[in-house]
This record gives C-alpha cells, structure tokens and sequence, in this order.
C-alpha cells in the first residue's frame, strides 16, 4: 500500500514530499492511520547523517500517535479505533535477556522505528512523517488520555519514556534532589515527570529567557549554567542529573554538583564527543557517569498510564508537513516551547 511520507534523499537536501510503501498487515500486526508525529532532535542528527550509517531515502519519526484501522488476525489486544502510539521501537529478537525484562530497547536485536533493517520496501524503517504505519502488537502502546490531548501525547512516545526510564531506574522520588540539564523536548518532559514523581527539581539552561518557564513547568529552582556563582551554590548536593544537551559541553561543570554517590546520566546524544571528563571528579566522591536509551515497551505504558492518571502531556506547537524543516532550524536556535508535533492530516495534499 503506498502512503503520502515526508523524507530526504540526502543528508544535505530538505525533507520533501514522497510516497513509501507500507505492508499489509500479518496476523499479528497493527495497522495505525497516524494522526500526528512528535519531532524529536534524533530525527534531524539522522535524517541530516550526523550519526553514522543514515540510508536514503529516510523518513524520521518515533513520537506517532493515532487511530487502529484494521488488525491482523491474531491480534486480540487492539481493535479498529483505538487509540495508540508508537514509539522508536518497531522490532526485537523476543527472547534474549533484555527482551525477557521488558527492556526491549537493550535488545541486540532492536529495530528502530526509522532507519533499521526489515523485510519491508526499501530495506530499511521509514517513520512516522507518513500517513500510516504497520507494527507487531508487541510494540503497540494503548494511549489513556483524552482524545483532544492526542497532539500533546505524542512527545511522550520518545522525550517522555527517554526521561521517565532513567528517573524511575534511579528511584527518584521525594527527598531526593534532581537536575535536568537543557529545557528542550526531552528537558521539559524531564522537569515534568521529576516533579510529579516527588523530586526537588532544579532545571539548568543556557538560555536566561527560560527561566521563568522552567518554573511553570514543574522546577522548583532554575539555573543559568553559564552562571559560575549560580552553579557553585549547588555544589556536591545532586542524587541524580539527567543531562539532555544535544551538543557536546563541559560535563565537569555538572559532575561536581553531585553528592557522594551521585549519578549524572547522559541521554543527550551529540554528533561529536564531550572531552572526556576530569576522572577526580568521579574518583572523590564516587561519582557516576552514565547513559540511558529509551525505554522498554512495559515501562512505555506505565509511563502512558502515569502521564494519564497525572494530567501530563507536552508542551507542543503543531505544525504543518512543509513547515518540518523551518522547525529543525528553529529546534537548533533553541525556539520551540517545548516540542514541535506534526499534523499527519496536512500529509494528505
Ligand atoms: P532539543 O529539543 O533540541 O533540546 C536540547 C536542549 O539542550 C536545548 O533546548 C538547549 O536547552 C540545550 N542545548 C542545546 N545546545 C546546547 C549547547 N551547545 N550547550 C548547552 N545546552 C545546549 O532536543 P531533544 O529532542 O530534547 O533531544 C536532546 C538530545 O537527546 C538529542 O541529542 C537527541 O538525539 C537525544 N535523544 C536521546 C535519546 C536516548 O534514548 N538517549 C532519546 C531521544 C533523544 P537550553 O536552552 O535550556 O540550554
Ligand atoms: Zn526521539
């Protein structure tokens, strides 16, 4: 079945207008009308090669919510009309150790939703910039909020489960002090889901005109990393710091912010590396440094069902399919509040 999609032919060329084929569903497979797609920095490092090993033509997207429109037969979990999302994970071996765990996304064997082999035309994953998309059962997550909130849900299929995994592995809740480095889509579903989790949150950010909004958001204080004096305040008080920054930058300046035993995580993931760390700053007070993908499917759905419960959705501006790369170079200057959702509707043209 061909469907509208909006993809590059080049790592240097703009997204455009393409048609991409989708497969007729198996009998385990989901079939989604999309209704609208999250932009997340990931699809612009891929679809532009910053990453190794882009193949072309690349349709990004992993934040894809929408309608079921026919399953196959042995799906009995999701019927036409329901409403669900897919995240960055179409695929997995199933019974490895990490699959077994519900962390699918450790799995060897994890297929992207965008940009990872198939059977499927061409070879490779094409995303969730297109009208449709066909996805094992397995992979398919049931959305529990309202149905006019469905934009607003999309970011939490990847900025919510990238940031809520690793709060949730850290066992961040009350009493414990929490720092989330860089207010963008990630960041400002970060400060989100610490605060309703029970944290002390304190939100670093470049950018001084944030401030204020980091607070609505959920920040119980604000830092301006640029700020030595600001910095120096909270030094050797941090349980955990997730730092989202999409570009590499002094780490060190974070590091001596936790207390002992403290773990900064990194889950930004920049083009070129950070210079490496001063190793006194982990040595002295048993520091760690550390990493977080994504999460599993499991915890993908417990994080839906605590965004429901909570009333916790993105901030969004939604925008047309031709506005996709206006917004990149917008989400590069830093000027998107705090996400930028695509209508999948304007694909039909
Ligand atoms: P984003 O919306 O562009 O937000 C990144 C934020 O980082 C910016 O808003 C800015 O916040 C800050 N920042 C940017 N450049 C900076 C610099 N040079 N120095 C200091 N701060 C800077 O991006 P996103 O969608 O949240 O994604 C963030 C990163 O996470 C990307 O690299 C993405 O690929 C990665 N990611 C990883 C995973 C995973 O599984 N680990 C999943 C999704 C995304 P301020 O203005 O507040 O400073
Ligand atoms: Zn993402």
């Amino acid at each position: 079945m061909l469907v509208n999609a909006y993809g590059a032919h080049a790592g240097d060329q703009p997204l455009q207008p393409l048609q991409i084929t989708r497969r007729a569903p198996g009998a385990h497979d989901v079939q989604i009308d999309i209704a609208f797609c999250g932009i997340c920095h990931s699809d612009l490092h891929q679809v532009r090669a910053e990453w190794q090993g882009t193949q072309f033509p690349c349709v990004p997207g992993h934040e894809i919510v929408g309608r079921v429109a026919a399953v196959g037969v042995h799906v009995h979990g999701f019927r036409p009309g329901d409403l669900v999302g897919i995240g960055c994970i179409v695929d997995s071996c199933k019974h490895c150790a990490d699959c077994e765990d519900g962390l699918e996304n450790y799995c060897d064997g994890m297929i992207g939703t965008y940009n990872f082999p198939t059977p499927d035309a061409p070879g490779w994953t094409l995303g969730g910039y297109s009208q449709q998309i066909v996805v094992h059962e397995r992979y398919v997550l049931r959305i529990r909020h309202p149905e006019e909130q469905l934009a607003a849900v999309a970011p939490l299929l990847c900025a919510g489960i990238t940031t809520y995994s690793p709060l949730r592995h850290w066992n961040v809740g009350p009493g414990k002090k929490v720092g989330v480095v860089g207010i963008g889509g990630l960041g400002h579903m970060g400060i989100k889901l610490a605060h309703a989790l029970g944290a002390h949150v304190v939100a670093f950010t470049t950018s001084d005109a944030k401030r204020e909004a980091a607070l609505q958001l959920g920040a119980d204080e604000v830092v301006v990393s640029r700020n030595a004096e600001e910095m120096a305040a909270h030094a050797k008080s941090f349980d955990l710091i997730l730092n989202t920054v999409a570009a590499p930058h002094n780490l060190d300046a974070f590091l001596v912010l936790l207390k002992r035993d403290g773990t900064m995580t990194l889950v930004g993931a920049p083009a070129t590396a950070h210079d490496s760390p001063n190793v006194f700053n982990l040595i002295m007070k048993r520091r760690t440094l550390a990493g977080s993908m994504i999460g599993g499917i499991a915890e993908t759905q417990e994080m839906l069902d605590f965004c429901a419960e909570h009333g916790i959705v993105a901030d969004i501006e939604l925008v047309r399919a031709d506005q996709i790369n206006d917004s990149y170079e917008r989400m590069l200057k830093g000027d998107v509040k705090y996400r930028f959702v695509i209508d999948n509707a304007t694909l039909a043209g």
